[in-house]
C-alpha cells in the first residue's frame, strides 16, 4: 500500500479546491508541499458548468449597490436561515474575490466603458451578478487552473477518489483514496485537509449536475462521525430543460425572460408581483409546480413531465447571441428549440446542496457548535456554513467557493506551516481502518453471489423516489414511504455487485462506491425534512405550509448513527436583520 505524506490535503479541483490551493500556495510561498485531489479530471469538475455569474457588489459609487444590500438580499433569500456574521464577512470578501479573478485573467463580459458588467439575479434587489457571457464557470475554472499550474509545490492527482477519512480519536489524520487508473487504494496522510468535494443533488433523478456530485464528502464526514447540517434544504432551479432537466441559467430570466403558461399569461403576477421572474428560485419553483398542479401547465408527452414555458424570443437575436449564447445553443441541442423563435419547456429541477459539512464562520469544521474538528477545514457547495440558510440567491455560490477557498487555504496553509511532521505517521489504529477499507472495497463490493443486486437498479430507485417524494412539495405521508424505500435499498446494497472485474478505470466500482454515499445523503436529507414540521425556503411541506420561528429557526445537524441519521439543532446567530415575512 502507497502512502503519501503532504502538509496541505485538498479534497476536491472545482472552484472552491483550486480557489484554496492558489491561496495555500501564496500563504505559504513555496515552503508547503500541497496535494489536490480530484475523482475526475480537475477541468472536468462540475464547477465548469457554472452559467450565469457570480454576486458581488463592485461599483456602489455607481450602481448605488452596498455591502448591507447584498447582506440583505442574501439573508431575505434564505428565508432567515443564513448565518448573519458569514453572511456579512461573505459580502464584504466577494469583490475582493471577483478583483482577484480578474487580475488572474478570468476574461469578463463588460460594459462599453471597460468595467465588469452585472445583471440581475434572482432576488437580488440591484444587478450585481459579474459574469463571462452564460459560460461563467468554465472561464473561472480555466483561469484558476492556468494559475495553479504555476506552483511547483503543488501536485494535482486527478482521478484519485477519496472513499474514507482517517479519524484517530477525534482528529482528523488523512484519507483513503482509490487510484481510479490504477486499481490501488492509496493512504494521504495530511497535517491539515480542506473538502472542496461539492454538493450532492445527483441523488435526484431530475437535475442540473453532472454524474459526479454524489455528496461523498459530505457521506464521508457523516460516517467519520462528523455532523452535515440543514441537508433538508435542496434547492429547484426553476428552469430545468424538460424533459432532460438540464440547466438553463438564471440568467436567461435576469436579461429580461418571461415565464408563461398554457393560457400565454406572465403567471410569476400572482405569487411575487414586483420581482416576478427574478424571484428568488424556491418561490418561482414553487409557482410553475402550482400551475402544473392547477392545470395550466403543459405535459410532456413522452416522460408525462408537467412544465411551463420560458420566453426569450421579445429579447431579440443580438441579445440572446451575446448575452445567452450557450443557452441557445444548449436549447438547439437537447430539445431542438432555437430561443430566437420559440419558448422552452422548463420545469424545476434538483440543482443545489444548501446544507453541507458543518463549520464556523471561517469554514473550520466542527463536531457541534462549539468543537472544532483538529486539522480539518471545508469550502463550498461541500461546506454549510451558513450563508444561504434555507435558498440560496443564484451567483451567491461561486463567490462563496471563492472567498471560502480562500478562508480555508489561507488557514490551513497557516495551520500546516506550524504543524509538525510527527502528525504524519500512520499509528497501528490507522493502518487497521485502511485495512478495513480495503477489504470493503475490493472483498465487499467486489463480492460476486448469484442473485446478488444491480447497483443501477438502485441508483434507478432512489432517482425515482426523490424526484416524487422529495421534491418541491413534500409531507409526512412521502417522506416515510421515502425513508421506508431508501432503508430497504440501503440493506439491498450491502449485496449488490460490482459486473466489471477489471482494477484499471473501472467505472462500475466508482458508481458503486458513489451510490453507497447517495443513499447515506439522501437518508439524512429525508430523515432531516420529516421531522422540520415547517415550510422554509426551499423545504415546503404541504402539511405544515407556515414558517415557524418560535419552534424551527434553528439549524439541523445530522449525525451518524447505525440505525440512521440522530439529529441535534443548533441556533441560528442573528445579527442585524430580524426575520420577517418574505415578500417579493
Ligand atoms: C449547471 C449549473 C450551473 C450553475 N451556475 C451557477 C452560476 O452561474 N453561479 C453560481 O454562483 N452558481 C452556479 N451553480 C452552482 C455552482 O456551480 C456550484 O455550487 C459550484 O461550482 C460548486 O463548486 P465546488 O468547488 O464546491 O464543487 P465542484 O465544482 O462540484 O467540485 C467538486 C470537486 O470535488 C471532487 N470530488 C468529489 N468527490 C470526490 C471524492 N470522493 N474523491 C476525490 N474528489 C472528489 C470532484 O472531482 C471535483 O473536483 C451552478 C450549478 C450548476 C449545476
Amino acid at each position: 500500500m502507497e502512502i503519501l505524506r503532504y502538509d496541505l490535503v485538498i479534497l476536491g479541483s472545482g472552484l472552491a479546491g483550486l480557489r484554496a490551493g492558489i491561496q495555500a500556495a501564496l500563504t505559504s510561498k513555496g515552503k508547503i508541499r500541497i496535494a489536490v485531489l480530484s475523482k475526475i479530471h480537475a477541468m472536468r469538475s462540475h464547477s465548469v458548468a457554472a452559467e450565469g455569474g457570480i454576486a458581488g457588489v463592485l461599483y456602489p459609487e455607481v450602481t448605488g449597490d452596498s455591502f448591507d444590500a447584498h447582506a440583505y438580499d442574501t439573508i431575505k433569500g434564505s428565508d432567515f436561515l443564513a448565518d448573519q456574521d458569514a453572511v456579512e464577512l461573505f459580502v464584504k470578501l466577494a469583490p475582493e474575490e471577483l478583483r482577484f479573478l480578474d487580475h488572474l485573467g478570468v476574461p469578463w463580459s463588460r460594459t462599453p466603458d471597460g468595467r465588469i458588467a452585472q445583471r440581475l439575479f434572482g432576488g437580488m434587489s440591484i444587478p450585481r451578478t459579474a459574469f463571462a457571457a452564460d459560460k461563467t464557470g468554465f472561464f473561472i475554472m480555466s483561469t484558476l487552473y492556468d494559475n495553479i499550474l504555476r506552483f511547483d509545490n503543488v501536485d494535482i492527482y486527478h482521478d484519485h477518489m477519496a472513499t474514507s477519512f482517517l479519524m484517530e480519536n477525534g482528529v482528523f489524520k488523512g484519507f483513503t483514496v482509490l487510484d481510479l487508473k490504477e486499481g490501488t487504494l492509496k493512504v494521504f496522510l495530511a497535517k491539515a485537509a480542506i473538502i472542496a468535494s461539492g454538493g450532492a443533488a445527483r441523488i435526484y433523478g431530475f437535475t442540473t449536475v453532472s454524474y459526479a456530485v454524489t455528496g461523498d464528502g459530505a457521506a464521508m464526514a457523516y460516517r467519520a462521525g462528523i455532523p452535515v447540517k440543514d441537508m433538508e434544504f435542496i434547492q429547484f432551479h426553476p428552469t430545468g430543460v424538460v424533459p432532460a432537466g438540464v440547466l438553463i441559467t438564471e440568467a436567461a430570466r435576469g436579461e429580461g425572460g418571461y415565464l408563461i403558461n398554457k393560457d400565454g399569461e406572465r403567471f410569476m403576477a400572482r405569487y411575487a408581483p414586483q420581482r416576478m421572474e427574478v424571484a428568488p428560485r424556491d418561490i418561482v419553483a414553487r409557482a410553475i409546480i402550482r400551475e402544473i398542479m392547477e392545470g395550466r401547465g403543459f405535459i410532456h408527452e413522452e416522460s408525462g413531465l408537467g412544465y411551463v414555458y420560458l420566453d426569450l424570443r421579445h429579447l431579440g437575436e443580438e441579445k440572446i447571441n451575446t448575452r445567452l449564447p450557450f443557452i441557445r445553443e444548449l436549447a438547439k441541442k437537447l430539445v431542438n428549440v432555437d430561443p430566437v423563435y420559440e419558448p422552452i419547456p422548463v420545469r424545476p429541477t434538483a440543482h443545489y446542496t444548501m446544507g453541507g459539512i458543518h463549520t464556523d464562520t471561517y469554514g473550520h469544521v466542527m463536531f457541534d457548535a462549539k468543537n472544532y474538528v483538529p486539522n480539518l477545514w471545508a469550502a463550498g457547495e461541500a461546506a454549510a456554513v451558513s450563508i444561504h440558510g434555507a435558498n440560496r440567491l443564484g451567483s451567491n455560490s461561486l463567490a462563496e467557493c471563492s472567498v471560502y477557498g480562500r478562508l480555508t487555504g489561507e488557514a490551513a496553509a497557516k495551520y500546516a506551516l506550524e504543524a509538525s511532521s510527527s502528525m504524519l505517521e500512520l499509528s497501528s489504529s490507522l493502518e487497521e481502518a485502511v485495512k478495513r477499507e480495503e477489504k470493503r472495497i475490493f472483498d465487499e463490493l467486489f463480492k460476486t453471489e448469484t442473485n446478488a443486486e444491480d447497483p443501477y437498479q438502485i441508483r434507478g430507485e432512489l432517482w425515482r423516489t426523490m424526484d416524487t417524494y422529495v421534491y418541491v412539495f413534500r409531507d409526512e405521508k412521502g417522506l416515510m414511504e421515502a425513508g421506508r424505500i431508501i432503508r430497504d435499498l440501503k440493506n439491498k446494497y450491502k449485496r449488490i455487485r460490482v459486473d466489471d472485474r477489471s482494477r484499471k478505470y473501472n467505472m462500475n466500482l466508482r458508481e458503486a462506491i458513489e451510490l453507497g454515499n447517495m443513499l447515506d445523503v439522501a437518508e439524512i436529507v429525508i430523515v432531516s425534512a420529516l421531522a422540520r414540521t415547517e415550510s422554509r425556503g426551499a423545504h415546503y411541506r404541504l402539511d405544515y405550509p407556515k414558517r415557524d420561528d418560535v419552534n424551527w429557526l434553528k439549524h439541523t445537524l445530522a449525525y451518524y448513527t447505525p440505525e440512521g441519521p440522530r439529529l441535534d439543532y443548533i441556533p441560528v446567530r442573528i445579527t442585524r436583520w430580524k426575520p420577517e415575512e418574505r415578500k417579493y
